[in-house]
């Protein structure tokens, strides 16, 4: 699971909405891929991305140290230093978090988990 991927990801447990998002990663073993830098894909990721979800959970894993805001201007640095983050950096196991129920979900061979039990959905 890319780190693109996780940035999308929310608790959907019934009731859960508050710190619902994002999941803190918690044990995680980490591939490092090799993906074509493509700065427009960057781009246009950027608006559907949640800044401060990807810097905080960057900081938390040691990844990286993004600014709080999202820059105005992204320098080509800040855009390969971006592409290396969201598209390279493979989380291959471990588990996420939900900050506002608790509740985990594995990552297994790559995959989040996201599925619920009956009592949760
Ligand atoms: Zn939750």
């Amino acid at each position: 699971m890319r780190l693109i991927t996780h940035n999308m990801l929310q608790c959907h447990v019934k009731g859960c909405t508050k710190d619902n998002f994002p999941l803190k990663l918690e044990e995680i073993e980490i591939e490092e891929l090799e993906a074509e830098f493509n700065a427009d894909f960057i781009k246009s990721m950027l608006n559907r991305l949640d800044w401060k979800a990807l810097a905080q959970t960057t900081f938390s894993l040691g990844i990286a140290q993004l600014p709080e805001e999202m820059p105005e201007e992204l320098s080509d640095e800040m855009l390969e230093q971006l592409h290396h983050i969201l598209l390279e950096i493979d989380i291959t196991s471990g588990r996420m978090v939900c900050q506002g129920c608790n509740h985990v979900y594995p990552i297994r061979n790559g995959i989040p988990n996201m599925l619920l039990t009956e009592s949760e959905v």
